[in-house]
């Protein structure tokens, strides 16, 4: 097959130009001053894009790595926690924090449903036990989100620690892991940054890492060890084995592309982006997945798939005949997503989605209003333009 002419997926997303170039930058020797340079800059990099003031671990492997890193880190026989389950990140993380012997407690809705911070307040003080809280903020596949910002700060004053997945809302959504008081933080390169899908980019509160010492389970002397990063890379300067180079190149240039337009500007373009594609989909009479606009994602607009039809049918057809690529829903329901991550979250990018996506399922039977779509759409976007311009 001929390659995607857009690739509109919710992650991997298209890497920008710049990511790409210094993805060919030369692979030196990873104790090259040169290197070693290279990698503290990317650090700081990443928590500049973070915002926090707390550590930065970058592990050499793609966002799940630092997932199951940060769960192991955390869990130790025995203890409590509370999973908050809005889809498939969440319930995934379910069956590790369980695998890993803690007593799990879970808040779960439906897939097109977001958590209500209060039940998780009330939970909490019914279960004085519980000292660690899991939350995805960006629930990807469902294209909801978890709001942190409250959800934090229920947990940090009742004691209870968080592990939150942000790997698809860092650069895309508002995320603030100090003033949303949140103790260790996975993202990933390949979603709002526009980096490689590769490395683990991680933030790691002072609490965090004392409940980590303090747990005789957490991993040390593995590819799965935070303790080892912060041990041996920050403590003594030698890396636990050979980063990941040439991402490490791509991740500082997906960084250095986002600090410098800014990272309240990013979210901006993504929130943009979502609001014109959410729009484009009302009018062109389809439904969202999520049950609201209020926790619809900025990194992806998830829409229902019309009864009668499959979402795998549907997104075949949308790459193969129009060369876009788009994702299903990994699980969480008949549902295809626009990615905005990144790139494609600008211009007339989620236009184009909605066109491959309407003029398919119009090609499948379905009474699409195609035209109502790309001009709801397009007039989102002329007004964000007009604003930028200061008319
Ligand atoms: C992309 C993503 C991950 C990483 O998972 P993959 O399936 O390996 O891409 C984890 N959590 C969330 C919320 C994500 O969007």
């Amino acid at each position: 097959m001929r390659e995607p002419d857009f690739t509109l997926s919710a992650g991997p997303t298209t890497a920008s130009a710049r990511t790409l170039a210094a993805l060919g930058s030369p692979i030196t020797y990873h104790y090259d001053p040169v290197f070693l340079e290279a990698f503290r800059r990317t650090e700081a990099k990443v928590g500049r894009v973070f915002g926090t003031e707390n550590e930065i671990i970058l592990m050499q492997g793609e966002a799940v790595l630092g997932l199951e890193a940060a769960a192991r880190s955390l869990v130790r026989p025995g203890i409590c926690v509370l999973n908050l389950v809005t889809g498939v990140f969440g319930k995934g993380m379910g069956y590790w924090l369980k695998g890993f012997g803690a007593q799990l407690h879970e808040i779960e809705v439906p897939y097109d449903e977001a958590i209500d911070a209060d039940q998780v307040a009330s939970f909490l003080d019914a279960h004085p036990e519980i000292e660690l809280l899991s939350v995805v903020h960006s629930e990807t596949p469902s294209g909801t989100f978890n709001d942190c910002s409250a959800i934090g700060p229920i947990a940090r004053s009742r004691g209870v620690l968080t592990l939150v997945d942000c790997v698809s809302s860092l650069g895309g959504m508002p995320f603030d892991p100090d003033s949303w008081q949140l103790d260790l933080c996975v993202a990933g390169p390949q979603k709002c940054l526009g980096g490689p899908p590769g490395m683990s980019l991680i933030a790691v509160s002072p609490q965090a890492w004392e409940a980590i010492e303090r747990n005789p389970a957490a991993p040390t002397d593995s590819f799965l060890s935070l303790l080892d990063w912060r041990d041996k890379w920050h403590g003594q300067g030698r890396f636990p084995y050979t980063p990941s180079v040439s991402d490490v190149h791509g991740v500082e240039a997906a960084c250095d592309q986002i600090l410098q337009e800014g990272v309240p500007a990013s979210i901006a373009r993504h929130e943009t982006a979502a609001r014109a594609c959410r729009a484009g989909v009302s009018a062109m009479g389809l439904a969202l997945w999520p049950k609201s606009e209020d926790i619809s994602a900025a990194c992806v607009t998830a829409i229902a798939v019309p009864d009668g039809l499959h979402h795998e049918a549907v997104r075949d057809h949308v790459r193969t005949r129009y060369g876009v690529m788009l994702s299903g829903g990994q699980g969480a329901g008949n549902l295809v997503r626009i990615g905005h991550m990144g790139p494609t979250a600008s211009g007339l990018h989620p236009v184009v989605g909605l066109m491959a996506l309407g003029q398919s399922l119009a090609d499948l039977g379905v009474a699409v209003q195609l035209g109502h779509g790309v001009e709801a759409a397009l007039s989102v976007l002329a007004d964000a333009a007009r604003k930028e311009a200061g008319g």
